[in-house]
């Protein structure tokens, strides 16, 4: 219900702008097929995927003989949901940690796309789930963001390990690991700043905390969760990309769905850097945090 709540500004753009075009276009043709890729396009599922899709569609009309533009909106769902989940229907993804013993989470992504916020309802969400969780303030260089991530400590009701700001994160993440060890914790989430101008910098700094996890927790991280903002549109298709080259993102949380008509950067996300979109982000508070689920997304545009 919330998931359909949070992405009514994509679906309320997309669902009328689609009726509107099959009211419009009775027949299935060319005309149809252009404005059908404008809308895409307006609702940032990327040119590429576009193209694919468009191209997927053209196809399947004519292998089913469609005539009628009525009979689309089913055929454009069923395509939506194959481009999103490729060979590997994948379904519903959650975040990769173990049963027993420690796991270590990585957030990476640049200031302002709400991962501080992501990783305090990521905490809440584990702790409902029964599970004991520790945060690492591994952003020593944004201003605000260890006492940011401590007041999201104290609301969820879980420890965050700090040092100074300006010191090394990785001596951060080194001492959260020991003390989430100590203290029998089954999950960490470590915080790492954000800065994109200096992509080398940013890469050894992310390097250098990765290898401290490796080497003191056998297969850690467990998951490496990229944080995007959906609001920015194609700028965070750039940054996933940026991101997936300077280290392994294993994961996607799209946040700030709520706030925008354009949601369609799921698919483009998906369907062009292969990495899963497994959260997103609906809203402020501690519990707006939902997994992501391909068929109800792509449904839900239509609902
Ligand atoms: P960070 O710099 O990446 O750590 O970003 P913050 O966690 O500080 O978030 C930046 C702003 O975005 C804050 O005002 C958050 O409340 C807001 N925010 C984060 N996630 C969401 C979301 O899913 N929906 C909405 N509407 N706002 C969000």
């Amino acid at each position: 219900d919330k998931f359909k709540k949070g992405l009514s500004k994509t679906r309320n753009n997309f669902s009328s702008k689609v009726n509107d075009l099959v009211a419009k276009y009775r027949k299935v043709d060319e005309d149809f097929f252009e404005e059908l890729e404008e809308i895409l396009i307006g609702a940032d599922v990327g040119v590429n995927t576009v193209m694919e899709l468009i191209e997927e569609l053209e196809m399947e009309v004519k292998r089913r003989n469609i005539k009628d533009t009525s009979e689309m909106r089913e055929v454009i769902s069923e395509k939506l949901v194959e481009i999103y989940q490729g060979d590997e229907n994948e379904g519903v993804q959650e975040l990769n940690v173990n049963n027993d013993g420690l796991s270590v989470v990585l957030f990476v992504g640049v200031n302002g796309v709400g991962k501080t916020t992501t990783i305090g309802k990521m905490a809440h969400r584990l702790k409902q789930e029964g599970k004991t969780v520790m945060l690492a303030a591994g952003d020593t260089f944004r201003a605000g963001a260890i006492e940011q991530l401590e007041v999201w400590g104290e609301r969820v009701g879980v420890d965050v390990i700090k040092h100074s700001a300006g010191s090394d994160p990785a001596a951060v993440v080194y001492d959260a690991v020991q003390a989430a060890k100590a203290r029998g914790v089954d999950v960490l989430l470590c915080d790492t700043a954000g800065r994109l101008q200096n992509k080398v910098n940013l890469m050894n700094e992310l390097s250098k905390v990765k290898k401290v996890i490796s080497r003191e927790v056998p297969d850690a991280p467990h998951d490496v969760m990229l944080v995007l903002d959906a609001t920015t549109g194609q700028n965070a298709m750039s940054q996933a990309k940026t991101f997936s080259e300077t280290t392994d993102v294993t994961g996607i949380v799209l946040t700030k769905l709520d706030g925008t008509a354009k949601g369609g950067i799921v698919l483009a996300i998906r369907n062009e850097l292969n990495i899963p979109v497994k959260y997103v982000g609906l809203g402020e508070k501690m519990t707006d945090l939902q997994t992501f689920d391909p068929d109800a997304f792509v449904y839900g545009l239509f609902a």
